[in-house]
């Protein structure tokens, strides 16, 4: 085990920039961990803060705004940095598998790598939308996208289309339907389509109502229950068969998991039962004993001190510290044109003082993170 031998110099393998390896970053530069040496393993050198991609698409943030750049980071540790794209491990071996066939061993290794889209391999969905996933991508592309569906839509209405009801393709339906309206000066018609029986389907039902009532307000349509099964160039076609026009089609559709073998399971420590020596936090672990944790960045960040404590407990050979998802949060929606829904234990406010309040608590988040606050 490597805690029992705090001597030698330990093999630490963090892979992803998410949300809770920030803070390992964070608090690792600070107190370097002793006896370790640390690699950094991201298939992009930059990551990207969701929760403020619905505002830039908005024009509320710059890109440099969101952006986490992750060899400063892995400069500011002492880390050696790895650009790949991790696939797969070998537990028995102890080594991660890279899609271009390397493999990379570890004494520890820490996975936050996110999720993927749901519904990529739905005929012409590579083809014709763009995915909410890989973030970074999806933040580049939207408006340089919108902008061509503008230019080619001439003086009739823009149609947008987002596939996923959830509270990414929410926001991205308001917040891209804002920033058409401002550039095109048009009206465009922007359709919110979901699978499911419920729009927002992890919200509760006051939430559900305010998001509703602001969909009516601000003259979006939505529908339900029509799952999409192929998309061709301008049209999406449901199961029944029906073609529903599009200039713009976002696919924003749930979480899905980046390995072969799914998501990574893990107990309260954050660890894979009988691997102590893995951790997994974030979208791509699935929390064995509370398995209905949505899929949010929210959690990831809660777990982001645990694991940092848990890390340096395992070089040291001391005992774990265990994780218990909130049962609620604050969840706020931008809307994109200056206001926010929020909802807290059921409750929910709408209104510009909301966007404040969403603004000020992920800019403070990006101040914590962002490399400029290294010292
Ligand atoms: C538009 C949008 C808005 C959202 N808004 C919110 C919100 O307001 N609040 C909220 O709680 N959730 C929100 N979410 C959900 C949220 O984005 C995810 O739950 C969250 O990002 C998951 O964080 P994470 O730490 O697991 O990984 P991520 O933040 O997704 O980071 C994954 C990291 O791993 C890297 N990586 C990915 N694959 C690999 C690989 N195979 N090998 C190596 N590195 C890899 C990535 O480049 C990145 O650095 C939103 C999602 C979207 C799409």
């Amino acid at each position: 085990m490597p805690a029992s031998s705090p001597s030698s110099r330990q093999n630490l393998l963090l892979i992803g920039g998410g949300h809770a390896h920030l803070e390992v970053f964070r608090a690792f530069h600070e107190q370097p961990p002793e006896n370790c040496k640390i690699t950094l393993l991201v298939d992009q050198p930059t990551a990207v803060y969701s929760g403020m991609v619905p505002g830039f698409l908005a024009g509320q943030y710059q890109e440099d705004a969101l952006s986490f750049d992750l060899r400063k980071w892995a400069q500011a540790m002492g880390a050696q940095l790895v650009l790949g794209r991790a696939v797969g491990m070998d537990l028995d071996a102890r080594e991660v598998e890279l899609a271009d066939g390397m493999r990379m061993s570890y004494d520890l290794c820490s996975w936050n790598i996110g999720s993927a889209v749901v519904g990529l391999d739905v005929p012409g969905v590579r083809e014709f939308a763009l995915a909410t996933r890989p973030i970074g991508d999806f933040a580049q592309q939207a408006i340089p996208r919108l902008r061509d569906a503008i230019r080619l839509r001439g003086k009739n209405p823009l149609r947008i289309l987002v596939v996923g009801g959830g509270a990414a393709g929410m926001e991205i339906a308001f917040c891209l339907d804002h920033r058409a309206l401002q550039e095109h000066g048009v009206k465009p018609e922007t359709t919110v389509l979901y699978s499911s029986h419920t729009l927002l389907p992890n919200a509760d039902f006051p939430l559900q109502n305010a998001v509703m009532r602001q969909i009516k307000r601000r003259g979006l349509k939505f529908r339900h229950g029509q799952k999409i099964v192929a998309l061709h160039e301008g049209e999406a076609e449901t199961w029944n068969g029906e073609r529903i026009p599009f200039d713009l089609c976002i696919w924003a559709t749930g979480a899905d998991a980046h390995l072969a073998d799914g998501w990574i399971p893990v107990g309260p420590s954050l660890q894979v039962e009988n691997h102590p020596e893995v951790f997994a936090v974030g979208d791509c672990a699935h929390l064995t004993y509370a398995p209905n944790t949505p899929k949010a960045g929210v959690y990831a960040v809660r777990q982001g001190p645990v694991l940092e404590r848990n890390l340096r407990a395992m070089l040291r050979g001391h005992p774990m510290r265990l994780y218990q998802p909130q049962d609620d949060f604050l969840t706020l929606l931008n809307l994109g044109d200056g206001r926010a829904v929020g909802a807290k234990f059921g409750a929910t406010f709408t209104g510009k003082w909301v966007m404040w309040m969403k603004d000020w608590i992920d800019r403070r988040f990006m101040r914590k993170y962002q490399t400029r606050s290294i010292r």
